[in-house]
């Protein structure tokens, strides 16, 4: 009997960028109107999902911190399992696919199975938030170096993050709320100084953005203060005093000796 192949599926892992759908790449677009299945997770907007045509199956994988609804094998098992079925299969994630995204992950996946992929990248948060923010994440006065690091480690104590901060540095912290005042109490004892900027953006370029800016010190009260929500980024450092942010220093000693903040109490 003639066996006929199976048709050729093929996997792409693309950026959505961090919210605003004018930011998806024009190759995301177009990826997006030709797909046979999107897989999405939550970072995803609306407004990027909204241009997915309506005939084009879409599943949602979308994680939150403390429920996973679907863990990353299964994932990973769905995509080489709909690619091999034949399908042009698009892995949406938000940003960029491999800043934070696990799309190392599901490319070792694909490649393990010999399924064919390619990676689109994405706008970054930091890369995104900050444009938008006006905030230059390097600037030849204030910062020649800058650094991704995801704050929700377990072990945030054990991670070494000396030099990550201060002088000359920025430091962009992913997934950093819950741990924001651990966060800035370690970069203080590691000798970054307590005056140090800080900018916080919640929900960046979408609809619905807060920029706040205060020092490094008050960073974990102003994330409760102002019940900051995910998704937000952590910014710290002098490029952080360029952006153009809410200042919401909290502690009154602080802002009287800092008088370059105006505070709303
Ligand atoms: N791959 C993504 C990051 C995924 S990790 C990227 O490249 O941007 C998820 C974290 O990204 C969130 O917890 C938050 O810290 C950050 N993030 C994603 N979108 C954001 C947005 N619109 N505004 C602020 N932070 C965002």
């Amino acid at each position: 009997m003639e066996k006929t192949l199976p048709p050729a599926g093929k996997l792409w892992l693309v950026g959505a960028g961090p919210g605003d759908p004018d930011l998806l790449t024009l190759r995301a677009a177009r990826l997006l109107e030709s797909a046979d299945l999107v897989v999405h997770d939550g970072l995803v907007g609306e407004g990027v999902l909204a241009l997915i045509p309506s005939h084009i199956e879409r599943i949602s994988v979308a994680k939150q911190r403390s429920r996973h609804t679907m863990k990353q094998e299964l994932i990973n098992d769905l995509l080489v399992r709909e690619t091999l079925a034949g399908k042009r299969v698009v892995r949406l994630k938000g940003g960029d696919p491999f800043i934070f995204g696990r799309g190392g992950e599901e490319l070792d996946a694909a490649r393990e199975a010999g399924v064919a992929c390619e990676v689109v990248p994405g706008i970054t948060a930091a890369a995104g938030c900050a444009a938008e923010a006006g905030l230059p994440l390097t600037h030849r006065a204030d910062a020649s170096a800058v650094s991704f690091v995801a704050g929700q480690c377990k072990d945030l104590t054990d991670q070494d993050w000396s030099g990550l901060a201060g002088r000359g540095r920025t430091l962009v912290i992913y997934m950093g709320l819950a741990t924001a005042t651990a966060i800035a109490d370690k970069l203080i004892a590691d000798g970054v100084s307590p005056d140090l900027p800080v900018a916080v953006i919640e929900r960046g370029t979408t609809a619905d953005v807060r920029v706040l800016r205060t020092l490094l010190t008050d960073l974990g009260d102003l994330v409760a203060r102002e019940e900051v929500k995910s998704p937000a980024l952590i910014i710290v450092g002098a490029v952080a005093a360029r952006a153009d942010a809410l200042d919401c220093l909290g502690a009154p000693a602080l802002a009287a000796a800092k008088r370059e903040f105006s505070c709303d109490f």
